[in-house]
C-alpha cells in the first residue's frame, strides 16, 4: 500500500508544471491554453523564495530558457518559461527582445506604445509580428523550446481595452480589430503565445504522460 501511495505521489510530482512568469495576464493566457489532462499547473505564487530571473539574454530563446531552467532547478518541478517580442519590419525587428523596456527601464505599456507610434510616424510599411518562444525545463536542467508567430500590422492609434502590452496597437493578419478589441478566447486562437503553446502541448504531450 505504501508503495502504491509512493508511486502515485511520484507521478503527481512529475506532472506538476510551474509557469515561470510573474505577469498575471500571461499566466492567465497560459493557464487557459496549456490545459493538458493529468498536468497540474502551478504559478510562482505557489512557492516561497523563488529567485527573480533577470531577462538579460540577447535573444528570446535565451531568455525563455533562462526563466524555465532557473525555476525548474529552484522548484524541483518541470517549469515552462516564455519570452515574447514584437518585431516591426520598418524598425529592423525592434523592439524585439527589448519589447518590455522599449521606452526605458521601468516604463509602462502606455509609454512603450507611445514610443512605437512615434518611431513609425510616416512609415508606409507598418507590418510586424509577435514572436513567442516557450521553453520547457526539467529539474535536471535539460531544456527544449518551440516558437509561435502571429503576423499583423501596427495601427495608427491604440484601440480596445482587453489584453495587455502592445495589444491595443496590434492588428493581426485577416482582422480589422486590434488584439485589445478581440476577446481573450479569440486572441488565444490566433496569437503567437496560443500557437506556441499548442505546438508545445502537441510535442510534449507524450513526455507529460510518460
Ligand atoms: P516578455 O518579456 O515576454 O514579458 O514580453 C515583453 C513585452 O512584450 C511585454 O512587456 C509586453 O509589452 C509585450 N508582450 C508580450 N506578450 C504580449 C502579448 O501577447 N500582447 C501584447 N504585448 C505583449
Amino acid at each position: 500500500m505504501d508503495l502504491i501511495l509512493a508511486m502515485q505521489s511520484a507521478m503527481q510530482d512529475r506532472m506538476k508544471c510551474l509557469i515561470a512568469t510573474r505577469n498575471p495576464h500571461k499566466l492567465e493566457e497560459i493557464q487557459q491554453i496549456f490545459d493538458l489532462p493529468g498536468l497540474t499547473l502551478l504559478s510562482t505564487e505557489d512557492f516561497d523564495d523563488l529567485p527573480e530571473v533577470i531577462e538579460d539574454g540577447a535573444t528570446l530563446e535565451a531568455n525563455a530558457i533562462k526563466k524555465a531552467v532557473t525555476l525548474a532547478l529552484a522548484s524541483g518541478c518541470i517549469a515552462l518559461g516564455d519570452d515574447t517580442g514584437l518585431e516591426v519590419t520598418a524598425l529592423k525587428g525592434a523592439p524585439g527582445v527589448y519589447s518590455a523596456r522599449y521606452a526605458g527601464e521601468d516604463c509602462d505599456y502606455a509609454a512603450n506604445n507611445a514610443k512605437l507610434l512615434r518611431e513609425l510616424d510616416g512609415a508606409e510599411d507598418r507590418s510586424a509580428q509577435f514572436r513567442c518562444v516557450i521553453a520547457l525545463a526539467y529539474p535536471s536542467g535539460r531544456a527544449q523550446y518551440v516558437e509561435g508567430i502571429c503576423r499583423g500590422r501596427i495601427a495608427e492609434a491604440p484601440r480596445g481595452e482587453n489584453g495587455f502590452g502592445y495589444d491595443p496597437l496590434f492588428v493581426p493578419e485577416g482582422y480589422e480589430q486590434t488584439f485589445a478589441e478581440l476577446s481573450a478566447a479569440e486572441k488565444n486562437t490566433i496569437s503567437h503565445r496560443g500557437r506556441a503553446l499548442e505546438l508545445a502541448a502537441t510535442r510534449w504531450r507524450a513526455e507529460f504522460s510518460e
